[in-house]
């Protein structure tokens, strides 16, 4: 197994100002095991549905190389509900409804198989579970990155600094970069965060692309123009999912293959929003996701 993914499974109610969903799948590990299938043919995905989460949606991901015994299915339960509307400008959101439902003591197990994977994603839970599975890990994997956000930061902020001191990429938005750090600066965020943990800290601005710091090193990656985005959520998990995807595939983390991760991040991202939920990332092909790639080389190359 060469990546395993702690995250969320879900039902999402979404409404942007183009439409509104019924209760459609959504979640974090949902969106990070899609991304991260583009380049990894064996993966583990840990999280927690119940009784009433489609299994065929499970048999697709397992289809895409998705070990699914890292799944538990809850009987006489429900399976987690968010609910989300979106402003106008589509950055920002209000969230309607959160039923914890089957998340609200989840306590995962990671599989046997999981438990060597060189690579392991943590995706947005409490810091507490995301410490219980690196704690899982037989060894110390090559390279363990999580997301977190600001909900965190405000009611576990002790139980997030214990876990930062474990792993090696964050990957956080600009305003939850502030907030961790206490300055604007986002230079300054970069170095004040890293003291805290993590050697590798990406920080994302939404339409405006993502920055990754790593030592002296820093390197921008623009978003992709689009003429319609029509929902932007999972975008932020999709963006992690093809980063630590593509870097398990290419198994060198060097400043180099970083950069190149966080462009295929970007590209799965730049898929994601142009249809609701997963609908689009589970269309992308191949050759369509090399051709967006090469726009971003277009996008930012130039010479003096
Ligand atoms: P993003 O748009 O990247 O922030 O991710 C949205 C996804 O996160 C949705 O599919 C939700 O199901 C999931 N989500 C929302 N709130 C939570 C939460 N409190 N814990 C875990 N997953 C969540």
């Amino acid at each position: 197994m060469k990546l395993a993914t702690v995250g969320s499974v879900a039902f999402d109610a979404i409404e942007t100002p183009f439409g509104k969903t019924d209760k459609i799948v959504g979640g974090a590990g949902t969106y990070i095991a899609l991304a991260s299938s583009f380049f990894v043919k064996q993966q583990s995905l840990i999280s927690v549905v119940g009784e009433d989460f489609p299994q065929e949606v499970l048999a697709e991901l397992e289809s895409k190389g998705v070990d699914i015994s890292g799944v538990e299915i809850k009987h006489g339960e429900k399976t987690f509900f968010w609910s989300g509307r979106y402003h106008n400008d589509l950055n920002s959101r209000d969230t309607l409804v959160t039923e914890l439902n089957v998340l609200a003591d989840f306590k995962p197990v990671v599989p046997a198989q999981a438990q060597n994977a060189p690579f392991l994603m943590l995706g947005n839970l409490s810091p507490d579970v995301q410490l219980s599975v690196i704690q899982q890990m037989q060894q110390r994997p090559q390279l363990i990155a999580m997301d977190t956000m600001n909900f965190w930061m405000d009611i576990a902020l002790d139980s997030l600094k214990e876990t930062l001191k474990h792993i090696d990429v964050l990957i956080i938005n600009d305003e939850e970069a502030r907030q961790l750090s206490g300055v604007y600066s986002l230079r300054k965020a970069a170095n004040i965060i890293r003291e805290m943990g993590p050697s590798i800290l990406i920080i994302k601005k939404g339409e405006h692309g993502a920055l990754l710091f790593h030592e002296s090193n820093m390197f921008y990656a623009p978003a992709l123009p689009l003429e319609e985005v029509f929902d932007p959520t999972g975008a932020g998990d999709t963006f992690a999912g093809g980063f630590m995807g593509y870097l398990a595939a290419a198994d060198r983390i060097d400043f180099d293959n970083m950069k190149r991760a966080i462009i295929a991040g970007s590209a799965l991202a730049s898929f994601c929003v142009e249809k609701f939920g997963t609908q689009r990332l589970k269309e992308v092909t191949h050759p369509e996701l090399q051709a967006r790639m090469q726009e971003f080389v277009s996008l930012s190359t130039f010479q003096l």
